[in-house]
């Protein structure tokens, strides 16, 4: 029959375009021991996704685009998030932004345009904090998006983290999402003193915070400088959710909670591309790693309104920095890929 060599052709890549995103996933998310660049990773993905979505009968629940990061590590308790923790859309290009505001626009329904809050992409490791009645009681990784692991002994020794939230009338339960990172000069003073004691050394920032915070001993992430930036939530109860995510942030800074300055309220594809050239200029300037920037929805009822594709939100998109930028930062500091 006409066209079945091409069909195993594509069905062939396919599977090895899994086999291999599996292997590395597994490598850079339970090992922290990235085996590719991350471009590469990217890369690989892309294809993936696009060969998926011009042959949908290629899907498959294995498939690295259905999934979230990696399995828990198994020994640490486990914790099930009440609400998932997803991942995000990634776009690389300017084409690839002005589509996803049409995406929007049209999803909404809208002819304006939509006001979008603008923030940095943090390389480090999604956490989730639970807060009950201000107090810090549970910290979890994001593990595969449902099932995280308990690491709360090592957030406790965090010292950018709230142990208890500043506000006289705290939320019944809050659960902060945001990421974990660890600063390039205490990147650079963690590899010096890795090194004088003869131990390995860490491949990036991003792989030493992760190395740092998931230690079964919470007396050696205690002697590493990690830190945290909130930019999301997963439960709230006991108070109103503010209408917007820039008044989340708001809030959050209100509460004691460490909130990226480098953000703003952008409207519209134009305003999007200006945060991202702006923050492209920034970039080497910045104390900590970023690989792109976010842009999401601002009005919290507008994103319950366009909602979620399998493993991302429709509301949100990650604009990445272009490959080579990505490369260079990583021999900047000397590693080899
Ligand atoms: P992602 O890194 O593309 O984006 C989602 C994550 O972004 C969130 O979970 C959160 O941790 C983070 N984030 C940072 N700032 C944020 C903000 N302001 N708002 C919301 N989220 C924010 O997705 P992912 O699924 O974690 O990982 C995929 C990426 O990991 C790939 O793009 C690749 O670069 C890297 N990766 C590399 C390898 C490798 O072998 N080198 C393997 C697997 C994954």
């Amino acid at each position: 029959m006409a066209g079945r060599p091409e069909e195993s052709h594509w069905q062939e890549r396919a599977a090895w375009l899994k086999a291999e995103l599996n292997r590395h996933s597994h490598a850079y998310y339970v090992l922290d021991n990235p085996s590719i660049p991350d471009a590469e990773y990217d890369k690989m993905f892309r294809e993936l996704v696009e060969l998926e979505q011009a042959h949908p009968d290629l899907v498959t629940s294995d498939s690295p685009t259905q999934r979230v990061g990696g399995q828990p590590l198994p020994q640490f308790e486990q914790v099930r998030h009440a609400i998932p923790m997803l991942s995000l859309n990634n776009a690389f290009g300017e084409d690839d932004i002005v589509s996803f505001d049409r995406r929007v626009r049209e999803g909404l329904g809208e002819t304006g345009e939509v006001a979008y809050s603008a923030e940095l992409k943090f390389d480090g490791l999604a956490i989730s904090l639970r807060y009950e009645n201000g107090r810090l009681v549970q910290a979890a990784t994001r593990g595969d998006g449902t099932t995280g692991e308990n690491v709360t002994a090592n957030i406790r020794t965090v010292r950018a983290v709230p142990l208890r939230l500043h506000t006289d009338n705290p939320p019944a339960v809050l659960d902060v999402r945001g990421e974990v990172l660890m600063f390039k000069g205490d990147f650079a003073r963690l590899n010096e003193r890795q090194r004088e004691a003869g131990q390995k050394e860490f491949a990036n920032p991003r792989n030493a915070a992760a190395g740092s915070l998931r230690q079964l001993d919470p007396r050696i992430t205690a002697q590493r400088t990690l830190r945290f930036f909130a930019y999301g939530i997963g439960v709230l109860e006991g108070a109103e959710i503010p209408h917007s995510h820039s008044a989340l942030l708001d809030w959050y800074a209100s509460l004691g909670l460490p909130v990226c300055r480098e953000r703003t309220v952008a409207k519209g594809a134009r305003g999007l591309l200006d945060f991202f050239h702006d923050i492209g200029e920034k970039r080497r300037g910045l104390a900590y790693d970023i690989d792109g920037v976010v842009y999401k929805v601002d009005r919290l009822e507008l994103q319950q309104k366009l909602g979620f594709v399998s493993r991302a939100p429709r509301f949100a998109i990650a604009h990445k920095f272009p490959a080579e930028e990505a490369m260079t930062v990583v021999q900047d500091i000397g590693v080899q890929v």
